[in-house]
C-alpha cells in the first residue's frame, strides 16, 4: 500500500471496526483491552479511543492524533499511543498496527524466560521474506511497564523491519503491516503459533524451555 492509497479517517475507521470484530471473534479482545491504529493519508494517525470494547467499535470510537501522538480532538487515546507512533516513525511501510491482550501471549511470556523462538512452523511464512518452514524467528519479549518512555526505549533497541511483531510480558503483543487486513492476518497467525507453543508446553508437562 503506497501513500496514494492510504485511507482517510472514515475509511480507516471502517477498517479498524472490522479488525475489532475479527479479533473479538478470535478471543483477542477481552473487555476494553488492546488498541488499534492506522496511518492516514494526511500523515496523521487514526486510533481507538481509550476504554472502548474493540468488538463493538463505532466510528466515533476512532480518533485522530498527530504523528507525535498528540490528540487532534477532545478525546483520550490509548495510554499506549506512544508505542504506535514509535512504530510509524521507525517503519515507513507500517500503515496499520494492532495491539491485543491474547491469552496465549500472556501465558507463554509468564512461563518462559527471555525472547520467544518460533521454529519450523508452516505459519512462519506470514512474516515478510520467509518462504519456508525450515527457519526460525526470535520474537522480542519486553517486560511490562506503565511508563511508556521506559517501555518504548527498550522496544527501540530490538524491533526490526524484518519481524513486525513483539511481545510484552504478562500483557500481550503488537503487530504491524502495510494495511489493516494484513495486520489482522499477522495477529491471527502469531496467536496460532503461540497457541501451538502453549499446547506443546502442556504436553511437556509445563516445563519451561
Ligand atoms: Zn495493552
Amino acid at each position: 500500500m503506497g501513500v496514494a492509497t492510504l485511507p482517510d479517517l472514515a475509511q480507516a475507521a471502517q477498517d479498524i471496526m472490522t479488525a475489532g470484530r475479527l479479533l473479538d471473534a478470535k478471543n483477542m479482545a477481552p473487555a476494553t483491552s488492546g488498541n488499534y491504529s492506522m496511518r492516514l493519508r494526511d500523515g496523521h494517525i487514526a486510533m481507538t479511543v481509550s476504554g472502548r470494547h474493540k468488538g463493538r467499535l463505532q466510528a466515533n470510537d476512532i480518533m485522530t492524533l498527530n504523528a507525535k501522538g498528540v490528540p487532534l480532538e477532545n478525546k483520550t487515546p490509548s495510554a499506549e499511543a506512544a508505542l504506535h507512533t514509535q512504530i510509524y516513525a521507525l517503519f515507513p511501510e507500517a500503515n496499520a498496527i494492532l495491539h491485543v491482550h491474547s491469552v496465549a501471549s500472556v501465558v507463554l511470556t509468564r512461563a518462559l524466560r527471555g525472547d520467544l523462538v518460533l521454529a519450523g512452523y508452516e505459519m512462519l511464512k506470514i512474516f515478510p521474506g520467509i518462504t519456508t518452514h525450515e527457519t526460525h524467528v526470535t520474537i522480542p519479549v519486553f517486560d511490562n511497564a506503565q511508563d511508556m518512555t521506559v517501555l518504548s526505549a527498550q522496544v527501540a533497541q530490538k524491533i526490526t523491519k524484518a519481524l513486525p511483531v513483539y511481545l510484552i510480558r504478562d500483557h500481550g503483543f503488537y503487530a504491524w503491516a502495510p494495511d489493516m487486513p494484513q495486520a489482522g492476518y499477522l495477529c491471527e497467525a502469531l496467536e496460532y503459533m503461540l497457541q501451538c507453543e502453549l499446547e506443546l508446553l502442556k504436553i511437556a508437562g509445563g516445563t519451561p524451555k
